[in-house]
């Protein structure tokens, strides 16, 4: 057990506090990994203001990239210490239905997180939620969650592959299964947005549309491969994109968490379209549709949690379209900032005009 500094939520909708808390050594099958960078996404900050429940103190972080420090027992030969690599919250038994059936993020074995490797000074639980707890200097983690990356990646670069883009480019690419020349709408111009838009791109689509309310990243999405975009300003903004496309889209990618704009995804969609998933609103939100008109015209919703990646089988492909200039992960980064300027760096994501901002831990 050992003394790490991280960034501790006590209450919800409060600051976190940066202190020391203790961190167990990694027990059989666990790696732990000393963090060099951990981006914040939209679900730390869904936690901390308590839209996900759960158990406090808590440490959240989950989009995160660094080097292997220690080894526990039975852990794969291909793991070493001095290993950088993406620690992901993808936590994989193996040998459960999910599993075997390469839906990983969905794994069925339940687990206890508030029993994982963080205390209090005082010995109390601290939850290590999603399986990370990577706003600290260190995390103790299965090895199911990390994958091997080359040593000379960036690791602000690597830390948001560990979840925004493998979310938005799974998302399009496995999730929605698009074909070769469908037409796409990409709600939301986020961190996540930005990479659906960039793996409708790969996937082949005709039109990639981006909708959000901000004019700035709509300017930012055409820069990531949106071929249009329309204002969610509009009052009715699924005629604009029904004008654009001629008629609905294949696949309508919501990739921000909140209810509302679940209630509206159907309205842009084509016959056999499918709404696709991807932002998680609060606990509480619920959303409407009508199963007449989507059953009518045959279109389904798809969830798509961390994009339906299979991490150790997708992330070095993602590694290498980045490699030969085919995906955009540099300019994915608004922001850099130090672990104890951390609730800086999460009101300005709150303020909507960042795509990623990430903790760099400079030592
Ligand atoms: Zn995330
Ligand atoms: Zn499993």
């Amino acid at each position: 057990m050992q003394s790490i500094k991280a960034a501790v939520c006590h209450a919800f909708n409060a600051p976190l506090v940066i202190e020391d808390v203790l961190l167990d050594a990694p027990a059989a099958g666990q790696v732990e990994v000393e963090i060099d960078a951990v981006a914040i996404c939209h679900s730390d900050i869904s936690y901390q203001q308590g839209g996900f429940g759960g158990h406090l103190p808590a440490v959240y972080g989950h989009e995160a990239a660094g080097r292997i420090t220690a080894i526990g027992t039975g852990v794969a030969a291909e793991y070493a210490v001095g290993d950088s690599v993406c620690v992901t919250l993808v936590r994989s038994c193996g040998h459960c239905p999910s599993c075997y059936s390469g839906h990983l993020s969905t794994c069925e074995t339940p687990r206890d997180n508030t029993m994982g490797p963080l205390k209090t000074k005082d010995g109390d639980a601290v939850l290590q939620a999603m399986s990370c707890g990577a706003f600290a200097e260190k995390v103790v983690v299965d090895q199911s969650q990390i994958v091997k990356i080359p040593a000379d990646l960036g690791k602000d670069v690597a830390s948001v592959i560990s979840c925004g883009v493998i979310t938005g480019v799974g998302a399009s690419v496995l999730a929605a299964n698009l074909r070769v020349g469908q037409d796409v709408v990409v709600i939301g111009a986020g961190g996540v947005g930005l990479n659906a838009i960039q793996g409708a791109r790969i996937a082949g689509a005709r039109r990639i549309v981006a909708v959000d309310l901000m004019d700035e990243k709509l300017e930012i999405a055409r820069e990531f491969g949106a071929t249009d975009a329309v204002s969610a300003k509009a009052a009715k903004p699924w005629r604009e994109v029904k004008a654009i496309l001629g008629r609905g889209a294949d696949a309508v990618l919501v990739t921000v968490g909140v209810a509302q704009v679940y209630d509206q995804a159907p309205r842009y969609l084509a016959p056999s379209g499918n709404v696709v998933m991807v932002g998680m609103p609060h606990g509480d939100q619920l959303t409407t549709f009508s199963p007449l008109n989507m059953a009518d015209a045959g279109q389904g919703f798809i969830g798509s949690k961390m994009g339906n990646m299979v991490i150790k089988r997708d992330i070095p492909w993602i590694i290498d379209l980045y490699k030969q200039g085919r995906l955009k992960l540099d300019e994915l980064i608004s922001g850099r900032w130090r672990l104890d300027q951390i609730n800086e760096a999460i009101a300005d994501t709150l303020g909507g005009a960042a795509k990623r901002n990430v903790i760099i831990f400079d030592r």
